[in-house]
Formats: C-alpha cells, structure tokens, sequence
C-alpha cells in the first residue's frame, strides 16, 4: 500500500481519488475550500460530454474510454448521472467546426448521421438557420450531472477511507519528495503527489503564472413556451459553425443553459471573483444566439453560472510527472468528460503499467 496525496477535489481529485483506493492505497485529499467546492471548475448543474472535437482526433478517439470509465463510476455511484439525449455540431460554411468534426467521424469511423437543413428543422424546431446549413450527430452524447456527480463521488470516497481535509490549503509544495506544506507549516508526503488545483494552480507553482487562466460565464435561460419541448427533446448543441455557442438541455430540472466561447475572459478567480451582472451578461451571450433563434425576444435570462480554468492555444491537456508528483493542467472548458478516465489513467503510471512519457502523451491525445 502507498500513500497517495491529492491536493483539489473537483473532477480530477476526486477521480484519481477513487482510482486510487480502487487499487489499495491510503488517500489523502486536500481542498482549500468546503468539499465539493461550489467555486470548483466541477460544479456545476450539468456539463456536456461529446465525441465532436472538430479535427482534434485523438481526442474523439478518447471519448468511447470515457465512457466506459463513467460506466464504472455509475456501477459505484448506483446511479447513472447522464441522459444520453446526443449531441450535434451545426455547419455554416466548408471546414467549420461541423465540418472537420464530420471528417473525423469518417476517419475513425464513428458511426453518425448528417442532417440537412430540413433534418436540423425538424431536430431543432427552435433555431432559425440559414440556407445551406446542416448538422452531424454522431455517438453518444448530452449532459453530465456535474454537481450531483461531485458531490456523490464526495461522498463515496469519504465512505472509502480517503481522508479528506476540507477548507485546507496547500500553500507550498515540493515535487521531487511529494510534499504538500499546508499554512500552519505542517506537511503531508506521499508517495505520489497529485496537483489538481485547477485554476489556481500557478498559487503552488508560480512558474506557470504566464499560463492563460480564463473565466466563463454560461447563462441560464428560459425559453419561449412553444419551444420549451423541443429544446428539451434536442440534442445538445456543440457548435453552430465557429461563432462558439454552445448549449445544454434542461434535463433532470438542471435548466437550458447557453455558453458562447467568445464570452471568455482573462481573469483569475482570486482577482475577479464569482460575482456575475445577469443583464449585462446574458446579453452577450444571448445576443451570440440570436441570429440562429425563432422568437430570439422571448427568451428570459434566468442566472449566470461563472467558472475558470487554465487554457493555453495547444488546447491539449498537460499531465506532468515531475519526482514524486504528477501535474494535471490546461484543462479549458474540456476535463469533465475526461475526469474519471483521467484518475484511472494516473493510477496506471503510478503502478507502472505506462510510463510517465505515455501518461503525458495520452493526455494530449497525440
Ligand atoms: C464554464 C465552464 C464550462 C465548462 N464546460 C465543460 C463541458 O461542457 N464539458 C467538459 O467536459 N468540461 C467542461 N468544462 C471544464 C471542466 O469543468 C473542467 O476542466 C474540470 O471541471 C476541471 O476539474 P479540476 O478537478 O481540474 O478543477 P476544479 O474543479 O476547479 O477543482 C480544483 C480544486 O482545487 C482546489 N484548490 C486549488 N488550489 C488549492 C490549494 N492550494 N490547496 C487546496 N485546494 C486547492 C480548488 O478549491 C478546487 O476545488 C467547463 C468549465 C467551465 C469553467
């Protein structure tokens, strides 16, 4: 038996967590807020999981693995916190985000289906698209219960042992010995040391202070009474063309919710906080839908749901061993599907089962 120390219990903690008592070990989880963490990039109602990564291949490839590694937590959990209600990328023009993920369907032979303007209308009743338009379902696909997930996956590792420090910050650590120094000057050593802090991971390794933390804001929505079915029934919307909206079903009461990538800001949690301005905001974001909506007026803002995360232009996951400690950063708007893949895929480098150099090259899908 090792000792396995995990400082951040969002998604990656908490996998790795599990995947580490699911092997033997004594776990150590530190957290610096209360567990799970609202502010966490993890929480939140729902998050989506998709096989459509436009011409990022290895990492459609990674998604049938997910998969099976949620079906895992589900067989733990005693409950399935997904609703397989599909997911579509909408092109606009040749070589769009739809468009390169139609060819990467073809390339790894995901089984999908292309559907024409007429296709979409009767998919998506609510979206006013142009001429020309069509879309791409293809796998298995929709939302993730984040919040119900972390906050199950909370629970059970705790019910497993893992000894779990809440409101605990790590304030310094050393990589080669694994060691986390905490504020009153204590440590805890393990024999593997995993830094999951997410966007406040340049706090412990101030080395990675250039590195691109953005917030997020996603913008709960009510829509207009006649489309409030379909938008339930619709798949999840990846892309519609490369204008970055994105949008979740109001499944399980978790509400229709609304992103649009160009919302994103260079800011950082410490600095700007969670605090959100609902109008000033959700017009933005609404106001990135509007083009692509029927009845665009009707649409009522209900909250903004504001994260953060790490995201530099490689867009790849970075998972570092470095002495005792391995590192998971550069997340983006991306990890959750990922999570408990992840915490498996960092059990088996700690047990030798692929080196640190195979870890690294997983995580950036090469
Ligand atoms: C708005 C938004 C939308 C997203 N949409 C999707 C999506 O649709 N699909 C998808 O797959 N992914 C999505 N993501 C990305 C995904 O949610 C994140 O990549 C993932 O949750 C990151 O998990 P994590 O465990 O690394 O980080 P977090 O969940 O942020 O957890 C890190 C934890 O570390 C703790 N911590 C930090 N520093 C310390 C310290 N010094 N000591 C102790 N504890 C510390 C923090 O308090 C926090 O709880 C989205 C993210 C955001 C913000």
């Amino acid at each position: 038996m090792s000792r396995v120390v995990i400082i951040g219990a969002g998604i990656v903690g908490l996998s790795t967590a599990r995947a580490a008592v699911k092997r033997g070990h004594e776990v150590v989880l530190l957290e610096k807020g209360p567990m799970p963490n609202p502010q966490g990039a993890s929480f939140d109602l729902h998050r989506m999981i998709r096989a459509h990564y436009g011409a990022m291949e290895g990492y459609a490839r990674m998604i049938a693995p997910a998969f099976d590694a949620w079906d895992r937590v589900w067989n733990d959990l005693g409950k399935e916190h997904f609703e397989n209600t599909g997911a579509v990328a909408i092109s606009l023009s040749p070589d769009d985000y739809a468009d390169k993920t139609l060819q990467t369907f073809r390339k790894i032979g995901l089984d999908h289906e292309v559907h024409d303007r007429a296709g979409m209308e009767a998919l998506a009743p609510h979206l006013d698209l142009p001429e020309g338009a069509w879309g791409v379902t293809g796998g298995r696909g929709g939302p993730l219960f984040a919040s119900a997930i972390v906050t199950e996956l909370t629970d059970w590792v705790r019910r497993h042992g893992v000894d779990m420090r809440d409101n605990t910050e790590v304030k310094a650590i050393d990589r080669a010995a694994g060691i986390a120094v905490l504020a009153d000057g204590t440590t805890v050593q393990g024999d593997l040391l995993v830094i999951a802090a997410g966007a406040w991971v340049s706090n412990l390794l101030p080395e990675l202070d250039g590195n691109p933390v953005y917030r997020q804001a996603l913008c709960y929505v009510e829509p207009p009474a006649d489309y409030k079915e379909s938008w339930r029934n619709a798949p999840a919307i990846v892309a519609i063309g490369d204008h970055g909206g994105y949008t979740l079903p109001d499944r399980r009461g978790a509400g229709l919710k609304f992103g649009h990538g160009g919302h994103r800001r260079l800011q950082r949690p410490d600095i700007t906080g969670f605090g959100s301005d609902l109008k000033a905001e959700s017009d933005i974001v609404l106001g990135a839908f509007r083009p692509f909506l029927k009845q665009p007026d009707h649409y009522t803002p209900q909250r903004m749901q504001v994260g953060y995360y790490v995201l530099d232009p490689s867009r790849r996951f970075k998972v570092e061993t470095n002495g005792k400690s391995v590192l998971v950063t550069n997340c983006d708007g991306q990890m959750f599907k990922f999570g408990p893949l992840m915490g498996e895929q960092i059990m088996r480098a700690f047990h030798g089962e692929q080196s640190a150099a195979e870890l690294t090259n997983w995580a950036a899908a090469y």
